[in-house]
């Protein structure tokens, strides 16, 4: 049975592309639960990570844990949360009163 969540979502946030197409900030991964860098940052397992932040000028979602973390962690980070490898989240999204 698929489970079903509702997230909130910047009403200019970009589709969720398909599972493996490059990342296109889309948010939809961050909202509905956290990564492990997340988890820790969060202090939760659900929902909407906290570091999370929304880039108006870009139109995109951002990791803020990854903009704010020192130089020499940024490329860790960056393996950590599997940023750059395209989008890893299983998730199918769907807006109000749309199939
Ligand atoms: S990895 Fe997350 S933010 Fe990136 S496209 Fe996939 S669901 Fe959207
Ligand atoms: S990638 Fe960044 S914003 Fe997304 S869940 Fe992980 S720590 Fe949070």
């Amino acid at each position: 049975m698929t489970e079903q969540r509702v997230i909130l979502i910047h009403t200019k946030a970009p589709p969720k592309p398909a599972l493996g197409a490059t990342c296109n900030g889309c948010g939809v991964c961050c909202l509905a639960e956290p990564c492990p860098v997340g988890m820790l940052l969060s202090l939760k397992r659900r929902g909407a990570c906290t570091a999370l932040r929304w880039d108006d000028a870009a139109g995109r979602y951002a990791c803020g844990a990854l903009l704010s973390a020192p130089w020499p962690l940024k490329r860790l980070m960056r393996r950590w949360i599997a940023a750059g490898v395209g989008c890893d989240a299983e998730l199918e999204a769907s807006a109000p009163g749309k199939p």
